[in-house]
């Protein structure tokens, strides 16, 4: 049997499939060192994808300028700590780290940070009812959602769906192919017959054109599973049952094997931005703010990056230049000559979600008191998962956190910040009855409306099974970056994977 994977790795499974082949095992992380001294390359984007391949890249001694649009590096790893009280923080952007992300947990050993394990849900608030997971698990409720069965949130497409999964199974066992994440999540060597996408029987390739909800319509599902669908994994993913692709769901579920809600999650201890600050301050002058990309232009002498400093349009040249910007905006960047018109289609068709997250501050923990529903909650309201973040912090005070995404990410956006905090207090209220008495007030982080982002995090858009390898490819003297090349999708594992994985093309030439 498969090991078990999380919910995140999950809904990246499609994704990951299409090419094991090209994974940077992480244990060859600190192995990379030819030294190539004076060769100059560009990085564009400090994030941890750009931050982790120039970091290799000074190491092995290339002359790495990294130029970021922000004033500060971590893109989306992004904790707030000035808007509370108590030395409170709160992650507004990406927060856990899965016992399987080896690259994001190489590199906080590397520079001395701890994970703190955080828990799963204890409580469901859905179509107006609460249930508390343990009595849920020993099927003393059921959800009220037509076609599922009792005592599992996720994963009640499956029996739909289940005659795909078998097919795929099938053939992987009479093609001696591995499943692939015997190598991914087992922790083994690199396979030498893992599943490459590519090779799977058409039908099954034909299910990348269908969407999510399309393919459970047209093996019966009730509508209340796609409605379900919604709340699970399509909220991690940020999209939408009608904008994922049908395929990843099947890949999910077959590479899924034992997968369950138990999976270990957990979160620097201190805060995510540790990681992306440490790798910065090791290229401290490498690294130059506040310096948006705007033109990327090459011949057969080089590349020429402009960019603007100080008001001013200024361009610099270099032999080589890893672009770990997200293709959200690289799609609004002028490139001269354009790159193949493969990959230009997918820079500008990649499918990204809608995603926010909701940093409440309260007085007190109620919800750690006795009649709670619980202290982190699963819900279908507008802010779908609701729980205790300050479990690191001794309180009174505490902070919730709200991630919430698709339709209901998109409808919050188009608020203000006040109308924003009323749906916060008031769902809260719903889970919460001691919610008004305690509120202090919050904050919002809506990605999409993020100057250097414009989107969420990559997603397995329908007919784009292809699109990763694409983006991932070298062209000329240019290496892409950033979580959207990466098989390990939508991470801080896959952002730093791919900066890994282009240090590693430019550093074995
Ligand atoms: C709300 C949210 C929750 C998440 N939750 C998790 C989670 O729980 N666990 C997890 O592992 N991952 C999570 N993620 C995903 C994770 O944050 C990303 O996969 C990862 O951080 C992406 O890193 P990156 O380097 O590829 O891109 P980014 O972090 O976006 O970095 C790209 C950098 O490029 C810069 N840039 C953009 N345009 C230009 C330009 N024109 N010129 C110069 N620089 C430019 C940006 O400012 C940015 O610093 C979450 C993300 C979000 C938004």
């Amino acid at each position: 049997m498969s090991p078990k994977i999380s919910r995140r790795q999950f809904i990246k499974a499609g994704t990951a499939a299409a090419a094991v082949l090209a994974i940077v095992p992480a244990s060859s992380i600190l192995k990379i060192g030819a030294n190539r001294n004076g060769e100059k390359v560009i990085v564009i984007g400090a994030g941890l994808a750009g931050l982790s391949c120039a970091y290799e890249l000074n190491k092995a001694g290339f002359d790495v300028t990294v130029l970021e649009a922000r004033t500060r590096p971590g893109g989306r790893v992004r904790t707030y700590r000035d808007p509370f009280a108590d030395h409170l923080y709160a992650e507004m952007g990406a927060e856990y780290v899965n016992s399987e992300d080896r690259f994001a947990r190489k590199y906080t050993e590397i520079f001395g940070l701890n994970i703190l394990t955080a828990k799963l849900y204890d409580g469901i608030y859905v179509r107006g009812k609460k249930f508390k997971m343990a009595d849920f698990q020993k099927l003393k409720q059921t959800l009220p959602y037509e076609g599922t069965t009792g005592g599992v949130l996720f994963g009640q497409e499956k029996k739909y769906i289940q005659h795909w999964v078998d097919e795929i199974s099938t053939w992987a066992e009479l093609n001696s192919v591995s499943c692939m994440s015997c190598h991914e999540f087992g922790g083994q060597e690199k396979i030498k017959n893992a599943i490459n996408l590519n090779h799977l029987p058409q039908k099954i390739l034909d299910l990348d054109q269908l969407s999510v909800a399309g393919l459970l319509r047209k093996e019966g599902a009730p509508k209340d599973i796609i409605d379900l669908y919604t709340y699970t994994n399509a909220t991690e993913s940020t999209g939408r049952p009608e904008t994922l692709s049908a395929l990843s769901l099947v890949m999910g579920h077959f590479m899924a094997g034992g997968f369950d809600e138990e999976t270990d999650e957990g979160r620097i201890l201190g805060g995510n931005d540790q990681l992306p600050k440490a790798f910065a301050k090791a290229l401290a002058p490498k690294v130059m703010y506040n310096r948006p990309v705007k033109k990327i232009a090459h011949d057969p002498s080089g590349v020429e990056i402009t960019f603007l400093e100080d008001g001013k349009l200024t361009a610099m040249k270099s032999d080589k230049c890893v672009i770990a910007m997200p293709v959200s905006i690289l799609r609004r960047t002028k490139i001269t000559p354009e790159f193949t018109p493969a990959k230009m289609h997918c820079i500008r068709k990649q499918s990204y979600g809608h995603v926010m997250k909701i940093a409440m501050q309260f007085r007190r923990r109620f919800w750690d008191e006795p009649g709670s529903l619980g202290q982190r909650v699963f819900t279908d309201t507008p802010l779908r998962r609701v729980y205790h973040f300050s479990i690191d912090q001794p309180g009174p005070r505490g902070i919730i956190l709200s991630f919430t995404s698709g339709a209901h990410a998109e409808k919050l956006g188009r608020m203000r910040i006040e109308g924003r905090m009323t749906v916060a207090e008031q769902s809260c209220s719903e889970i919460w009855s001691e919610t008004s008495r305690f509120w202090e007030g919050g904050v919002s982080k809506y990605w999409n409306e993020d100057p250097w982002l414009r989107a969420s995090y990559s997603m397995n858009g329908v007919g784009q099974k292809d699109f990763r390898g694409i983006l991932a490819g070298s062209e000329g003297p240019f290496h892409f970056a950033g979580e959207h090349t990466s098989t390990h999708r939508s991470s801080m594992n896959g952002a730093i994977e791919s900066g890994v994985r282009a240090g590693r093309e430019i550093i074995e030439g």
